[in-house]
């Protein structure tokens, strides 16, 4: 394990190679899909990932919008906007999908906001 992997782990970073369980239209132009794998990385609600498309240099985040631990399952939902998201609603289930998890802090549903937010 490289430096760089060790603080990624200790950052609750870590890159998981889910595969793709289910996708599916739910309006135009958006998908909403399921992957297979280590969700232990996704710890808050407000999180996201970095989904990497293949043969693709750039990784894609997308937010957690829902995660299944008894399944291990996360569920992604976005929308086509060019080629990246393009080429993810075209794979097929069992697909293989590396994703860094364990991004961005999140939010505590127990710990008021702190700046007076009243929703
Ligand atoms: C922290 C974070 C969380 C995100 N969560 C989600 C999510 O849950 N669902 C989701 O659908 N998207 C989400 N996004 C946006 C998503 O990452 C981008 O839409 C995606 O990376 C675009 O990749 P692409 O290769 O398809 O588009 P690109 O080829 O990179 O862009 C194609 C064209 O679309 C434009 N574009 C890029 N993104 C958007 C956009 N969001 N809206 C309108 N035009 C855009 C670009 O300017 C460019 O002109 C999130 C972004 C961030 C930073």
């Amino acid at each position: 394990m490289t430096a760089t992997d060790s603080a990624r782990v200790m950052a609750g970073v870590r890159e998981v190679c889910f595969e793709l369980a289910e996708q599916r239209l739910i309006a135009r132009g958006v998908y909403e899909m399921t992957l297979r794998g280590d969700v232990s990385g996704v710890v808050r609600p407000g999180q996201f990932v970095n989904v990497s498309v293949p043969g693709r240099y750039l990784r894609r985040p997308i937010s957690v919008a829902d995660v299944n631990r008894e399944r291990g399952e996360l569920t992604l939902i976005y929308k086509v906007v060019g080629v990246g998201t393009a080429e993810l609603a075209a794979l097929e289930p069992g697909a293989s999908i590396a994703a860094l998890t364990g991004l961005g802090n999140g939010f505590s549903q127990s710990e008021p906001l702190g700046w007076g937010a009243n929703f």
